[in-house]
């Protein structure tokens, strides 16, 4: 195994790190500066990091992976790895457009026709459209094939009628993605569509709602004889067959605890700001603090660790293999790290790091990391059962 990255891969590399460097600087003296910005999960914040994501795409660095026509660089994977090595290594700010971007658009890449492509992925690209993931409803999470929010086949399209929750940034998007059913007589898995919903179709209302960290991260999306049209989107509002709507959801899934949505660049960046933190100790202090170094140098590690286990991620994807339920071994390893990194950082700058904001704030989201992209509870059962081949709980 040959780990060194080639000339042409370090030449991009490093056109990425002295262009962020330089754009990121420009963008925060833009708004104010960095402390000015308020969280992309604030209405105000999230206007002004549209800006970022901007800047991105017009120089191309949105979706460096993508095709060249919908606004990429035709970049392997292994160039996406290191942009987002880079993009997190020099402070960039966290992807209003992640949803999008991460989770949907690898199912429109495997399951849109060419018109829903070519008309969703330049606009998705460029910050123009922001979607959202509706699938959690109230009584439909973990669970999630028992959601109930319903989609009518009826002329011309289909009237929605339900509810969806924890829709993320969902009180600023445009356009939300859901899975809703639409065969109430089917076999749970089978009566669902996968539907690209504009939000401002008549019928839909969005109700913007605080986290505990108090930003407006979260919407409720109420349908009420909503009529979506066929022709609401270029090439249609349905990605996959009807009915099929679990299969597509699926795919995303894999993505969303796979590879894209938590690339290991993120947690590196965390383990390197906090190795500085310790490093600034004065050697003494250091010292008295042996069991806290040892923490922190195993969380160092581990975010290592994650970054090898993501070459070989890619190495299987480039040679035409899936990840399949492994992905629930990647999403326990990046929600836990994450949140050991933190509570490291907080161990060791104490009420400190309360002033810093962004260990705070990070600390915060890292608590949701077990929750979100399907509980660590269920990714458990899913690599006892599918991972480990060991029987069904219960039986
Ligand atoms: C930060 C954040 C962002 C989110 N963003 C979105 C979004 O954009 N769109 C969206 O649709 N949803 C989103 N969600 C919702 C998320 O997908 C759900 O919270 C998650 O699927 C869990 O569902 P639930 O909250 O209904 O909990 P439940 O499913 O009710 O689970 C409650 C508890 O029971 C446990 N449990 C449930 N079933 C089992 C089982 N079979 N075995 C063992 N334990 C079990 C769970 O692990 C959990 O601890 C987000 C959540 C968070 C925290």
């Amino acid at each position: 195994m040959d780990l060194r990255w080639s000339d042409a891969e370090v030449v991009f590399r490093d056109d990425a790190r002295d262009w962020l460097h330089a754009e990121l600087a420009t963008w925060r003296a833009d708004h104010g500066g960095a402390e000015a910005i308020p969280s992309g999960d604030t209405r105000s914040g999230f206007a002004i990091h549209l800006d970022w994501e901007r800047r991105l795409f017009e120089n191309r660095w949105a979706v460096v992976s993508w095709p060249k026509a919908y606004g990429g660089r035709e970049a392997s994977l292994w160039e996406w790895l290191l942009f987002e090595q880079e993009y997190y290594a020099a402070g960039c700010p966290p992807r209003v457009t992640q949803n999008g971007i991460f989770l949907l658009a690898p199912s429109l890449f495997a399951f849109a026709n060419d018109t829903q492509r070519d008309h969703i992925l330049p606009r998705m690209a460029a910050g123009t459209d922001t979607w959202c993931q509706g699938w959690s409803e109230p009584n439909a999470g973990s669970d999630l094939a028992s959601l109930t929010t319903r989609a009518t086949r009826t002329d011309g399209g289909w009237v929605l009628n339900g509810q969806k929750t924890w829709t993320t940034r969902g009180a600023f998007s445009t356009h939300l993605f859901g899975l809703f059913r639409s065969d109430p007589d089917a076999e749970r898995h089978r009566g669902l569509t996968y539907l690209l919903v504009p939000l401002d179709t008549p019928g839909v209302t969005v109700r913007g709602f605080g986290r505990l960290d108090g930003d407006e991260g979260f919407a409720e999306v109420f349908f009420e004889d909503a009529f979506l049209a066929d022709d609401a989107l270029p090439g249609g509002v349905t990605l996959g067959e009807p009915g099929e709507g679990w299969k597509v959801a699926m795919s995303t899934t894999s993505s969303e605890r796979g590879l894209t949505l938590r690339s290991p660049g993120r947690f590196l960046a965390t383990a390197e700001r906090l190795i500085a933190a310790w490093q600034a100790l004065p050697d003494g202090v250091r010292a008295e603090r042996a069991a806290l170094g040892e923490r922190i140098t195993e969380a160092w590690m581990r975010a290592e660790a994650y970054q090898l286990q993501t070459l070989q991620t890619v190495t299987t994807t480039v040679e035409g293999g899936s990840v399949g339920a492994e992905s629930s071994l990647v999403k326990l390893w990046w929600s836990e790290l994450d949140i050991e990194l933190h509570e490291c950082a907080m161990d060791l700058l104490g009420t400190g790091a309360l002033f810093e904001g962004a260990w705070t704030k990070g600390l915060q989201f890292s608590l949701s990391g077990p929750i979100y992209a399907g509980t660590n509870e269920v990714q458990r059962n899913v690599v006892a059962e599918r991972v480990l081949g060991l029987p069904r709980a219960g039986r």
